[in-house]
């Protein structure tokens, strides 16, 4: 386990700086002006996408599941707010590194979007909360940023243990984050809590080796067409595809279906991309979900 690299300089400089001012863009942002995770994302309940927040879970066949649309997520109203929640608080942070007077850019200016990297056709993703080409402070090499937001009790946690060993799927989406950048091998991993706003920074570096046995496993759940992962039984009663798991019939979508080319996103009848994923007449059950596999 590599050793934790709490960033004290960043969070001293973020802890003196807090210009409001500064956050004016903050409010055109939330007031609509730019585009940020907003409700019609809401609405798209199948994963189209494996990305780096994914990859993480420690039940392999739940990541299989999410992303082969065998069911709809779902998510409680308190989780839409909670989610809210920590977008403003992402936003308030880059408006309090800005102020800090550190060039963090946290749009593509050739998207205005979230800056995102891929492979994989595409299907293999990790969108950024900022990046910094030129670094920030004494970390003078291109970074890449994730700000998250905790609760006290965990927010100690990280303090005191660091990312890695409280949340591994943190961990595993700032090096997916920097595996997909290419470009960057440093990640600042800020989180803020949520109940008294102190910050905590952490640099944590790329790790190739982890990054790509990730890589690996992302390969293997979005294209091999005929293994569905063991169960793990990581908090199943939360698991919003219990019901396929435990040999329920999935939803019928092209990636559910007999006809769909897992290899490259096409439907064999069509030979087109399935774009999102809605069926046809010709659906068919894929015998993967029949053939007892499931166990
Ligand atoms: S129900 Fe449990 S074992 Fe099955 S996919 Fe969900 S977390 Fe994994
Ligand atoms: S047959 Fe229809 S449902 Fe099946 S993969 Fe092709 S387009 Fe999708």
């Amino acid at each position: 386990m590599e050793k934790v690299i709490r960033y004290k300089e960043l969070e001293r400089v973020m802890n003196k700086t807090y210009e409001t001012k500064n956050l004016s863009w903050l409010y055109r942002i939330l007031n609509g002006e730019k585009e940020v995770s907003d409700l019609s994302e809401r609405e798209f309940w199948y994963t189209q996408r494996l990305s780096g927040g994914m990859i993480g879970n420690p039940c392999e066949r739940k990541i299989f599941y999410q992303y082969h649309q065998v069911a709809k997520a779902s998510f409680s109203g308190r989780m839409y707010r909670l989610f809210d929640m920590g977008h403003v608080i992402e936003q308030m942070t880059l408006a309090n590194l800005h102020a800090c007077g550190i060039d963090v850019k946290s749009y593509d200016p050739k998207t205005s979007k979230q800056f995102r990297y891929s492979m994989y056709n595409d299907k293999y993703i990790s969108k950024v909360d900022g990046i910094s080409e030129t670094g920030l402070l004494s970390v003078n090499v291109p970074v890449v940023f994730e700000i998250k937001s905790s609760n006290n009790k965990k927010f100690l946690e990280y303090v005191s243990k660091g990312i890695r060993k409280v949340n591994e799927g943190y961990y595993t989406q700032a090096q997916v984050a920097m595996d997909l950048s290419r470009f960057a091998k440093i990640c600042v991993f800020i989180v803020v809590d949520k109940n008294t706003s102190a910050v905590y920074a952490e640099i944590i570096k790329y790790n190739k080796e982890f990054a790509h046995q990730k890589r690996k496993l992302a390969k293997k759940l979005i294209t091999n067409p005929k293994i569905i992962p063991h169960k793990t039984r990581h908090f199943c009663n939360y698991c919003d595809f219990k019901k396929v798991c435990d040999g329920g019939i999935p939803d019928q979508r092209c990636r559910t279906c007999g006809k769909y080319e897992w290899k490259d996103n096409t439907c064999k009848i069509t030979k087109e991309d399935c774009g999102f994923g809605d069926p046809c007449e010709n659906y068919v059950l894929d015998g993967i979900y029949r053939t007892g596999l499931l166990g």
